[in-house]
């Protein structure tokens, strides 16, 4: 699905209140590019600083932008250069790093909804690239504290939440860690359909959800998405 930035914005419905000015001169950057997400937040660029802008996902990049009294500030991670994607911090704020050449950027995402449609879209558009090169996802999360469990109930209460947040995990031991590599089983297209088949899905069966493959990373065990 690919729409204008203001379009994308008004989908994913966050406030855009004080950043006018920074949609302005993101659509500027962005030009003709098809946007598949857009939100309005706070974002955090290496050597740089934390600024309040936009964060695009289009056919071929994120990107951020920033303009503040007529100061722009933009980083892009461009897919064909391959994004790294970290851990996902911050128990309010769901603060997810990215990286790729040269560059690197932490999205606030401000909830697990958010953070949720981010990850889907990121995929999606990653694996609907071209050339897209390499993505290495590692979606893991800082649960919150709990008493301690045996095994099993730990594994249990890690799917229980990541189903309730629509973020794919294991079924056998709840891991959100998984790997995304072209070759091979193409974890792209395998973690593209999991998500569908979780209660956020965007993607729709167009993959061939049949043929997919997940691999966990923590324990090793291979399963077709929606499993
Ligand atoms: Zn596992």
């Amino acid at each position: 699905m690919s729409m204008t930035l203001q379009e994308a914005i008004k989908l994913s419905g966050t406030p855009t209140l004080m950043a006018g000015s920074s949609i302005k001169a993101a659509d500027e950057i962005l030009a003709d590019e098809p946007v598949a997400y857009a939100i309005v937040a706070n974002c955090t660029i290496s050597g740089v600083g934390t600024l309040h802008g936009v964060v695009a996902v289009t056919d071929r990049r994120v990107l951020f932008c920033s303009r503040v009294l007529g100061q722009v500030q933009a980083a892009s991670l461009f897919f064909q250069a391959g994004i790294g994607v970290g851990n996902i911090s911050g128990p309010l704020t769901y603060k997810l790093p990215l990286s790729g050449s040269g560059t690197s950027m932490t999205v606030e995402l401000g909830n697990r909804r958010t953070l949720s449609a981010f990850q889907n879209t990121l995929l999606e558009t990653f694996m609907s690239f071209p050339e897209h090169g390499t993505l290495e996802t590692i979606w893991a999360e800082d649960l919150p504290a709990t008493t301690p469990l045996t095994k099993r109930g730990q594994a249990k209460q890690r799917i229980k939440a990541n189903k309730a947040a629509g973020v794919a995990c294991c079924p056998k031991c709840g891991s959100t860690s998984l790997s995304a590599n072209k070759k091979g089983f193409s974890f792209g297209k395998a973690a593209a359909g999991s998500f569908v088949a979780g209660p956020v899905g965007l993607v729709g069966g167009a993959l061939g959800a049949n043929k997919l493959v997940v691999t966990c990373l923590n324990c090793g065990y291979k399963f077709k998405p929606g499993q």
